[in-house]
């Protein structure tokens, strides 16, 4: 494969300082060289733009994004929203694979080089092979309330994930999640744990979402009560009064690597753990999400500050307006005035690679990793690229995956 110099206007690698007029060299898919322009041979200038590492979405669901917009309406107790989730999937006339398909590319469009993907369908349906599309930890949604069906649910993740272990994919790779404390038993969620370390998987897993989960773990009553007793899901082996959030967490810790999704409402000593176990924890905040249910202030600085790592998510079009995880980080820095831009940018690259175990391959634009790249138009005279970045309004122009331009729009 020949090689590729690109000159841009300012290049924002993650994890060093931008670099006025930067270069950055791609060989055989992958970033050889990033610094001023020195004699490289012919260079292709993109002009007015800052050229970042391609974002990563650490959470979303692709099989809902030909949803035109988010169910329900602003401020809804998340239970309620559950249910028209449910009754969207039921009533989908279309196979998955169309919205998923429709989910990667705009992901790509919006900047997005990797996805952390909560799969409900079998890894075929992302596309086969090195064909373009973003690189994707498919996270096997695994469901079981009831300890009756523990063993019969942790029989079948299995087997689905043996099927996909047979078939190795470089863009593909495997995940669990227990989908959240009131739809998985703690003894499913033991299981896959041990399946997850058998195998070195990551492991993710909705939690401390909404106050209703809350008082389901401390009470046992609730909206989601109301939920499982609906479905005639309720199982009194499965919550204890007095479980909190932390006997997660614990479980969660035993994981080789772990994504807590969500998080809204950890309290000091939830978040001091996740702190304690940043080795292989990462809680994943979606901010417009957040925004879209009105919960409370999301104590992301206290987070940072108490040493958590955060990773950022959209979620799906279900509960925001687009896969855009540049939105997101604009989300952070309008809601979250103290915290430094090049640590919001952090969030959306290198924190989120991190968390999907891929540090090493994506992430920043560092000699050795993917060519993964994104560009975002800027002014002629910009001094600040992360202003251009996080203020303004304006869309990806182009995105690299491993070298090749895959998305590139005439402005
Ligand atoms: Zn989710």
């Amino acid at each position: 494969m020949s090689g590729l110099n690109l000159q841009a206007r300012w290049v924002l690698p993650a994890d060093q300082l931008p670099i006025e007029r930067g270069v950055v060299s791609i060989r055989a898919g992958h970033i050889v060289s990033v610094g001023p322009p020195v004699h490289l041979g012919a260079v292709h200038d993109l002009g007015d733009v800052v050229l970042l590492p391609g974002l990563i979405n650490a959470h979303t669901h692709l099989e809902f994004s030909l949803i035109g917009k988010p169910l329900g309406r602003p401020g809804m107790a998340l239970p309620d929203w559950i249910r028209l989730v449910l009754g969207e999937r039921k009533g989908a006339r279309r196979e998955p694979s169309q919205a998923i398909r429709a989910g990667l590319e705009e992901s790509l469009r919006l900047g997005v080089t990797t996805v952390g993907e909560i799969a409900t369908v079998s890894a075929g349906s992302y596309g086969q092979g090195d064909d373009g599309l973003p690189s994707l930890t498919l996270f096997d949604e695994v469901i079981g309330f009831s300890e009756a069906r523990v063993d019969s649910v942790l029989a079948a993740a299995t087997g689905r994930l043996t099927a996909c272990l047979e078939r190795p994919s470089v863009r593909c790779s495997p995940g669990l999640s227990p989908h959240a404390p009131y739809t998985v038993h703690p003894r499913l969620l033991d299981g896959l744990i041990e399946l997850a370390n058998t195998h070195q998987l990551p492991v993710a897993m909705h939690l401390a979402e909404s106050l209703e989960e809350i008082r389901l773990l401390i009470h046992g009553d609730g909206a989601f009560r109301e939920l499982l007793d609906e479905r005639s899901m309720w199982d009194a082996t499965a919550i204890r009064t007095g479980t909190c959030v932390l006997d997660y967490l614990v479980q969660l810790a035993r994981a080789p690597r772990c994504l807590v999704v969500h998080g809204n409402y950890l309290n000091k000593r939830e978040v001091d753990y996740l702190a304690r176990h940043h080795d292989r924890m990462t809680v994943v905040y979606c901010p417009r999400t957040h925004a879209y249910f009105g919960h409370g202030v999301y104590p992301l600085a206290a987070m940072l500050d108490a040493g958590v790592r955060v990773a950022l998510g959209t979620d799906s079009r279900a509960s925001s307006p687009d896969l855009s995880l540049l939105a997101e980080l604009r989300e952070v820095a309008r809601s979250h005035s103290g915290i430094p831009p090049a640590q919001i940018v952090r969030l959306g690259t290198l924190a989120g690679a991190w968390a999907l175990g891929l540090r090493e391959f994506t992430g920043s634009i560092t000699p050795g990793k993917w060519a993964n790249l994104t560009a975002i138009p800027c002014d002629s005279r910009c001094k600040d690229p992360y202003a251009a970045v996080l203020e303004g309004e304006r869309a990806p122009m182009a995105t690299w995956l491993g070298g090749e331009l895959v998305h590139c729009r005439s402005s």
